[in-house]
């Protein structure tokens, strides 16, 4: 049997393949020592806003200040609620606790565990300012839903799309029909700077605009100072990298939905069950998300450990469940949210995934359930 190990995610294979255009890049950049703004950087805001479909793009120093900047150039502060789901990555709420709002949580749909429109809804309130679906996972949240929620209720709406670059939904990218999207490019992300960077994009002149001031320490130009800002701006260095990248994105995009496409196949008959696409979704797998009966968990854990392969957990907890946000819910608020963060497991999800690693992640997955069973906790159920 084959037991070389599986990493949950490999990013020296993508590097391997840019390495020379990076090489080349950072030279042009270490000869003119212009290592903030500059032609690569604007060039990088123009393929990623035409990629993603969008007017405009402003290169951000990460994703957790794209989504800060966005909400305050939506003009949204202290004595606003934004509604977010429940199941996210914790900066989605620190984003709008450090812009002075309130997040306020909406429980997930069972099957995709994305934001369930209807309880985004009733979510709310008369200071609701702006809704923030996060496309979870790599796949678009339902925006025609959730848009006609906003335009009832006459909101903004600013979309998390940190893991979901070149997603679509019926054939529209991200920020369609919204305010903007804010984007994170983390190392480990679909499209992975070389340390942290983010981005967001927007079709509307203004508030483009308006994140890009922000973004800049409140000026227009130089020794000008309209508004009080921030520094966020993108580094030269990682706008070289994601340049390179970019123009690779939708090739790598694409080996991930053929390693989720075989993964299906792979464990469709084991007691997993597999990550739902919704209907109308180009999904980028950002991550590829299996739920398994809470008592099983450790068990599939543990055995593919065992086995060299790589695991993760997105996420261990739901936002409420953070001591931070501690005040957003009590436990068994949102039941399944929580049930969720129990059962889930991410396993190993990058381009260069390749079948026969894919087998060993079965393999693995089949053994380490069969031993369970024999010996496992008494009681403990199979079939998912
Ligand atoms: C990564 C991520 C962020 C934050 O991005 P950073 O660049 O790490 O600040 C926000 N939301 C989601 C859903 C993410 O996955």
């Amino acid at each position: 049997m084959n037991t070389t190990p599986v990493s949950f995610l490999d990013l020296s294979a993508m590097h391997a393949e840019v390495a020379d255009e990076v090489a080349a890049g950072f030279a042009r950049v270490l000869d003119t020592c212009a290592f903030v703004g500059g032609p690569d950087v604007a060039a990088f805001e123009r393929e990623f806003a035409a990629a993603s479909g969008r007017a405009h793009c402003v290169g951000l120093a990460n994703g957790t200040d794209a989504i800060e900047l966005a909400l305050r150039a939506m003009g949204i502060g202290p004595g606003d609620e934004v509604v977010i789901p429940a199941n996210t990555f914790i900066a989605t709420a620190e984003a709008i606790a450090r812009a002075g709002a309130r997040p306020v949580l909406a429980e997930i749909d069972e099957k995709t565990m994305l934001v369930d429109t209807a309880a985004l809804e009733a979510a709310i309130t008369p200071r609701t300012a702006a809704l923030v679906p996060v496309h979870l996972y790599g796949q678009l949240a339902p925006m025609e839903e959730i848009q006609a929620v906003a335009r009832r209720h006459g909101l903004g709406v600013l979309e998390d799309a940190a893991q979901a670059q070149l997603a679509t939904r019926h054939g529209q990218g991200i920020g369609t029909g919204s305010t903007a999207a804010a984007t994170s490019f983390y190392p480990g992300k679909n499209l992975g700077a070389y340390g942290d960077a983010g981005a967001a994009v927007a079709d509307d002149d203004a508030v483009a605009e308006q994140i890009r001031l922000l973004a800049n320490h409140g000026s227009p130009s130089k020794y000008v100072h309209t508004t009080l800002g921030f520094n966020s701006r993108l580094d030269t260095l990682q706008a070289v990298v994601l340049r390179a990248k970019l123009r690779r994105l939708e090739g790598w995009n694409e080996l991930r939905r053929a390693a989720a496409d075989r993964y299906a196949g792979l464990l469709a008959d084991t007691e997993l069950v597999l990550p739902v696409v919704a209907e109308g979704n180009l999904h980028v797998w950002h991550l590829y998300v299996v739920r398994v009966e809470v008592a099983r968990r450790q068990v599939l854990i543990d055995g593919l450990t065992q086995a060299g392969i790589g695991t993760g957990i997105h996420y261990p907890a739901p936002v409420h469940l953070h001591q931070p946000f501690a005040a957003l819910g009590t436990p068994g608020q949102f039941p399944i949210a929580e049930r969720a963060a129990t059962e889930m497991v991410s396993l190993p999800m990058h381009p260069g995934l390749d079948a026969a690693s894919q087998d060993r992640v079965a393999a693995a997955v089949r053994s380490s359930l069969a031993t369970g069973g024999a010996t496992g906790a008494a009681g403990v159920v199979s079939a998912g």
